[in-house]
């Protein structure tokens, strides 16, 4: 741990805020494979983008190949991935952008830790929880993964060989085995303009 460093004082966020005219926040979605993060993450980011408001994505193309290469999948390095994203997403959302994050997060505790960060420093943090039936994500496995942990060539799979556990205080619950992806973003975004946290 780095002992010699020092915080150099500088703009607040609001201040920030102030002078780029929108609000930061972070949108954690989470569920299963192929439950529809990526997805809806990607339609929200254009959603957004086309409104004016700053939006960036995280996800596994983005993350697992760069910042957290190093990674592996033992629970230690799955604790660290999802810290690591924490930081990464309150930090974009400290510049005043919408962090947009799309990873399993299966366990309560890591979602706990992002979110604490995130009030911590006074930056709304926006669970969402994206839920299909297992059953059905295993029916559109669009990378084939649930094949793959059938077949057991891939160990601790989510939903079928490791657990899920589902989020009991999310801000937002889509069911997407039951609406659209243009339907999620809409429910998003009037959750968003409700609580104004972005004016569009
Ligand atoms: P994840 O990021 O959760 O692993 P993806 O977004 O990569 O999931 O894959 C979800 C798959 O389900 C995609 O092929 C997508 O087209 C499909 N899909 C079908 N209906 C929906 C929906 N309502 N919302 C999101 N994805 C859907």
């Amino acid at each position: 741990m780095a002992t010699n460093i020092t915080w150099h004082a500088g703009l607040t966020h609001a201040e920030r805020s102030e002078l780029t005219g929108t609000k930061g926040l972070t949108i954690w979605l989470t569920g299963l494979s192929a439950s529809g993060k990526s997805t809806i993450a990607t339609a929200l980011e254009q959603y957004l983008l086309s409104k004016h408001v700053p939006a960036y994505r995280l996800d596994g193309d983005n993350i697992r190949f760069g910042l957290n290469k190093d990674l592996g999948f033992s629970e230690a390095a799955r604790n660290e991935n999802i810290r690591r994203i924490a930081e990464v997403a309150k930090l974009f959302a400290d510049s005043t952008t919408v962090a947009i994050t799309s990873f399993i997060s299966p366990y309560r505790a890591d979602r706990d830790t992002a979110r604490k960060l995130h009030e911590s420093a006074n930056l709304p943090f926006i669970e969402v929880y994206i839920d299909v039936p297992v059953e059905v994500a295993e029916q559109r496995d669009p990378k084939g993964l649930y094949k793959k942990a059938r077949a057991g060539e891939i160990k601790e799979f989510t939903g079928i060989s490791a657990p899920y556990e589902e989020p009991e205080h999310a801000e937002l619950h889509i069911r997407t085995d039951k609406i659209s992806v243009e339907e999620a973003v809409i429910v998003i975004a009037d959750y968003l303009k409700e609580k104004s946290l972005v004016s569009i």
